[in-house]
């Protein structure tokens, strides 16, 4: 996937990925096709539902979810602290998002699974790193929703 060269004047923080919005609140965005198709990117060139190819119409998505799968993740890069949750959230569009789970605890959802297998889930932004000119770079992960 090419990257998308905006050009950055501002300050603050920055999203890790095209999709990841952070204004007015953190979210998700997806590409819509004219079927009703919604796929999790910003530069479709053809719908795998209808084939068309285009215009896409880029549309918000919700930021609350239902895990699908996870897997607890004990080994990882230097500096990464284990063990962590990946999980698959379904987004009520239709959209798969695989992202971190945070404020869950790996060793009991390792235990106890069916406790992770659909439990609401709503995104966070967290910051993950600092770019060269200081501004915070924000990537997205998905923590137990509170109803
Ligand atoms: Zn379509």
């Amino acid at each position: 996937m090419a990257e998308q060269q905006t050009p950055q004047t501002e300050t603050g923080p920055r999203p890790i990925l095209p999709i990841f919005k952070l204004q007015p609140t953190p979210h998700l965005v997806g590409s819509k096709c004219s079927c009703g198709a919604i796929f999790l990117d910003t530069k479709r060139i053809a719908c795998s539902k209808c084939g068309a190819t285009g215009p896409f119409q880029q549309v918000d998505l919700s930021t609350k979810g239902k895990v699908w799968v996870f897997s607890v993740i004990h080994q990882s890069f230097p500096g990464i602290k284990t063990p962590y949750v990946t999980a698959v959230v379904d987004l009520p569009e239709g959209v798969s998002v695989k992202s971190n789970l945070i404020d869950v605890d790996p060793e009991d959802l390792q235990k106890n699974p069916q406790k992770a297998f659909g439990m609401p889930v709503e995104l966070v932004a967290t910051q993950v790193a600092t770019d060269r000119q200081g501004n915070p770079v924000m990537a997205f992960q998905f923590k137990p929703s509170k109803g």
